[in-house]
């Protein structure tokens, strides 16, 4: 089950782990995008299911959840990637609606979905669980308060759970997955800051200076740590930025 799958880093993991034989559940609220990626996929031999949903909205998410049990009967992997990186606001000016949003879709659904799942599971003993975090979980930066404190608590509810689990064949870990080339980075460049104090132009620059992985690249880290090379993990907190683990992938998966 792949949130987030309608595109960037998500739809690239769906046909990653498709092609690698998973049947795969995927949501994301854009419903054509969706098909456009279940289409590819089904189109290459792969098994996909798509069902619209707002991870924010506990409500859309039990459909999701019924139609994987009734057409795969198990859920054994579950990768929260669905994010937003709005408000980009100081504090003192951000929407309250906006930035309780953000929280709910960066933290409250990657936690009722973890919830949902686990009973599963435990049932079966055995599951893979990946929260993709951020970088910007352990680094303040101005104007990203609700997605910095989001996904600060997504790495704390990460290590919690890998607690609660010690001993099962279940882990849960997480990936700060670097500087992707994907909507949210054009999100980034888009921000006109120039009437306020804040200064995007780190994104700008690494944008220009061609820095930015492809979503491939990261499907790739996601596929090694849900599968069996990672299966020794959990609670722990995977950088793309970790360059000896990057350079292990790279070694064990062809791109
Ligand atoms: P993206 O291209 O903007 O994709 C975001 C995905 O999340 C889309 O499929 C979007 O689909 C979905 N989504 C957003 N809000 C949703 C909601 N309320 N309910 C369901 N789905 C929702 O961004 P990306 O770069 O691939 O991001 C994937 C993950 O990587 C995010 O968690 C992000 O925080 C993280 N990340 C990205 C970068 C980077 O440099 N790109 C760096 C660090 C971390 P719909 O719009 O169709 O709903």
């Amino acid at each position: 089950m792949i949130t987030g799958a309608s595109r960037g880093i998500g739809s690239a993991t769906a046909r990653r782990l498709a092609a690698a034989g998973a049947s795969v559940a995927l949501t994301a609220r854009d419903e054509d995008a969706l098909l456009d990626v279940a289409d590819a996929i089904r189109h290459a031999g792969g098994r996909a299911l798509t069902v619209a949903a707002d991870v924010s909205d506990p409500e859309t998410l039990e459909p999701l959840i019924e139609e994987t049990l009734e057409r795969f009967q198990r859920i054994d992997i579950l990768i929260n990637n669905a994010g937003v990186l709005w408000p980009l606001d100081e504090t003192a000016d951000a929407d309250l609606d906006e930035w309780a949003y953000n929280v709910h879709v960066n933290l409250v659904g990657p936690f009722y979905l973890i919830r949902t799942v686990l009973p599963l599971m435990q049932a079966q003993n055995y599951g893979r669980i990946l929260n993709i975090s951020s970088g910007a979980a352990a680094r303040p930066i101005p104007g990203w308060g609700a997605y910095c404190a989001a996904k600060a608590g997504l790495d704390m509810l990460t290590r919690v759970v890998a607690e609660e689990l010690r001993g099962a064949d279940i882990c849960i870990n997480a990936l700060y997955p670097g500087l992707v080339n994907t909507e949210m980075q054009a999100d980034i460049r888009s921000v006109d800051t120039s009437e306020s104090s804040l200064d995007f132009s780190y994104w700008q620059d690494a944008f220009e200076q061609n820095k930015l992985l492809a979503p491939d690249d990261v499907a790739r880290m996601i596929y090694w740590i849900v599968g069996p090379w990672g299966r020794a993990a959990s609670g722990q907190i995977f950088k793309a930025g970790d360059e000896t683990w990057h350079a292990q992938v790279a070694q064990d998966i062809a791109l």
